[in-house]
């Protein structure tokens, strides 16, 4: 029997409310592609993502918010990723490991470096294929998310422009992998875009 192909992992980024869920929900069903997230794309992640994410959490200390964010990627990519690829499926992941580095590294302050090799050892060495960043300005995502705020949301916006920059310099030292899109534009034009920059297939 011939190898099925194996399927391609794009991710969308970007900082909370530049239409990550949006437009990671459209790409997966123009693909035809599995669609997840991060963190909470597996039982265990979610039970995570309220760990991580809940408003009333407050002593949640840096080193433990990376662990815990890195525990969900293990989960995810053993669990949901790894087998839906190599089965010949797609994957579109709203957030992978390029949030790990830009909210605990850049946003948090923890060694870049450091949380790159504990991501990579979480995943086995599991990289997108494509990282999608949604680039729009803070100011825009703020009045976007007016509708109520998570744990890390609720920072304020010097930690999401910290955030921004990281997302930016992560898509600056590896232009082959990440593609910026404007996020500004209609859902539609987003969504064109994002398509066009996911073009792996
Ligand atoms: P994220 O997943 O990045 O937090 P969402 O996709 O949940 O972002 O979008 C955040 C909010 O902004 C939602 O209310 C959504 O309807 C709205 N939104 C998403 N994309 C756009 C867009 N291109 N223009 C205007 N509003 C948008």
């Amino acid at each position: 029997m011939p190898q099925r192909e194996r399927g391609c992992l794009v991710a969308i980024e970007g900082i909370d409310g530049s239409g990550k869920s949006t437009q990671a929900a459209l790409l997966a069903r123009a693909l035809g592609a599995v669609l997840t997230r991060a963190p909470g794309g597996t039982d265990l992640g979610r039970a995570l993502r309220s760990l991580l994410l809940d408003q009333d959490r407050t002593l949640v200390g840096a080193r433990a918010e990376a662990l815990l964010m890195v525990a969900d990627r293990a989960q995810h990519v053993e669990e949901v990723i790894e087998p839906a690829l190599s089965s010949g499926r797609s994957v579109v992941s709203d957030r992978f490991s390029g949030s790990t580095l830009a909210y605990q590294g850049y946003g948090r302050g923890l060694d870049v470096e450091a949380l790159a090799s504990l991501v990579r050892w979480a995943t086995g060495g599991l990289d997108a294929d494509r990282y999608v960043l949604l680039d729009v300005p803070v100011e825009v995502t703020t009045a976007r998310r007016a509708d109520g705020s998570d744990r890390l949301e609720a920072l304020g916006a010097a930690f999401q422009l910290r955030v921004a920059d990281g997302f930016r310099a992560l898509a600056g030292a590896d232009p082959d992998r990440w593609t910026v899109v404007d996020g500004t534009g209609s859902v539609e034009a987003v969504h064109a875009a994002v398509l066009a920059a996911a073009g792996v297939w």
